[in-house]
């Protein structure tokens, strides 16, 4: 099956009590047994509800895996994977991460005896020399966020595989229309589906999927002993969110490619980052596995002034200021105050995140909108 259909059909039946079409809200907490232990499959929504377990099944068809498991949060996703540790392991994730993935390892793990080492990904290089025979989790992050950094998950997985360490890909801007880690020597894949999966800007949730039977049920059996589970209801908006995902992530990368191409010839910007410019330090990697390059776009001021980044927050007008991204509108943030506020100046500034960096999530309106307003802010 094509991406386009499987978007639309897989792990979605009709309703095999009533045939509804769309997959209905299952909006209970328990299911009635004939006797003790002869159920139809599901005892109690923690472990697993109807309308979740549909979700599950399409999201892992998009990625080509064979188990989706769904969280409350993409960082309670996040936080399953790492409990698949044990203190005295140690993890080697990306320098340029998510602001709450790093937040969770640092302030949350760290205390458990898990050790974190944050280095540059993108140079192959560095991870191998950062590896020891207690690194049991390498956790990638590509395109990062906010840099747009690519990096390269064939190689990573070959690091992985040769010390035995798990090789886990949060692939939330890339989504399964472009990349599949997986596909790739991942052996998780992780989405917060909250972005692009959901697509409507209307639900916070996260989900991991992968082929491997006994990661699954490792998976599985923390996602039902910890208990972040998502609702029926969440899983429902998000089936609807996905049966479009193909036509939505189609016009993300048009309009990102005009946005890009606008920002890179404006008087005032320094830098644009995008994968799709060819000299995008890791434009080669991004054309190996990245079927396009997607709509998250950061850019620098020649002025690299706070004051002078804020006053553009300030005066776009579809644009939105806001956390998040991957919605049909676009939005607009200051990475530095905003979403990775919790990372030290220092480190921040090493990684690129200057002062005067602005990210946008470009939406799928009319790009002629988008970048009139672009124009009279800047
Ligand atoms: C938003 C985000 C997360 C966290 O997901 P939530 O759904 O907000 O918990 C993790 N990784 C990336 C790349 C994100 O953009």
């Amino acid at each position: 099956m094509k991406f386009g259909t499987k978007a639309i059909h897989a792990g979605v039946d009709p309703d095999s009590a009533t045939g509804a079409i769309m997959t209905p809200i299952y909006q209970t907490s328990t299911f009635v047994q004939d006797g003790v232990g002869n159920h139809k499959g599901y005892k109690y929504s923690r472990t697993q509800n109807p309308t979740r377990h549909v979700l599950e099944k399409s999201l892992a068809a998009l990625e080509n895996g064979k188990y989706g498991a769904c969280f409350a949060s993409g960082i309670a996703a996040i936080d399953a994977v790492l409990k698949m540790l044990n203190p005295g392991d140690e993890v080697i994730s990306t320098n340029d991460l998510y602001g709450g993935s790093y937040r969770l390892f640092r302030t949350i793990f760290e205390k458990y005896g898990i050790k974190f080492n944050f280095i540059d990904m993108r140079n192959e290089s560095l991870v191998r020399e950062a590896v020891n025979d207690r690194t049991k989790l390498i956790w990638a992050e590509t395109p990062t966020n906010p840099m747009i950094n690519v990096v390269d998950i064939k190689a990573m997985s070959t690091i992985a595989k040769n010390v035995n360490a798990l090789l886990c890909v949060d692939n939330t801007f890339a989504t399964p229309y472009l990349q599949n880690p997986l596909e790739l020597g991942a052996d998780i894949v992780m989405h917060s589906v909250t972005k692009y999966l959901g697509g409507h800007s209307d639900v916070v949730m996260g989900a991991l999927i992968t082929s491997n039977d006994q990661i699954a049920s490792e998976i599985y059996r923390i996602q039902n002993s910890s208990g972040a589970i998502t609702s029926p209801m969440d899983s429902f908006l998000v089936l609807r969110g996905i049966k479009t995902l193909h036509l939505r992530m189609q016009r993300h990368c048009e309009n990102g490619e005009k946005v890009a191409r606008f920002l890179r010839s404006h008087p005032r910007i320094e830098r644009v980052f995008w994968p799709g410019f060819e000299d995008h330090p890791n434009h080669d990697i991004a054309c190996k596995q990245m079927r396009g390059f997607g709509g998250m776009i950061s850019f620098s001021l020649k002025e690299n002034d706070k004051v002078r980044a804020l006053e553009i927050l300030k005066k776009v007008k579809l644009f939105a200021l806001a956390e998040s991204l991957g919605g049909v509108e676009s939005l607009i943030g200051h990475p530095a105050t905003m979403t990775h506020a919790t990372i030290p100046k220092k480190d921040r500034e090493e990684c690129g995140i200057v002062d005067s960096l602005i990210r946008l999530s470009v939406g799928v309106e009319d790009v002629r909108d988008l970048l009139a307003d672009l124009d009279q802010s800047l």
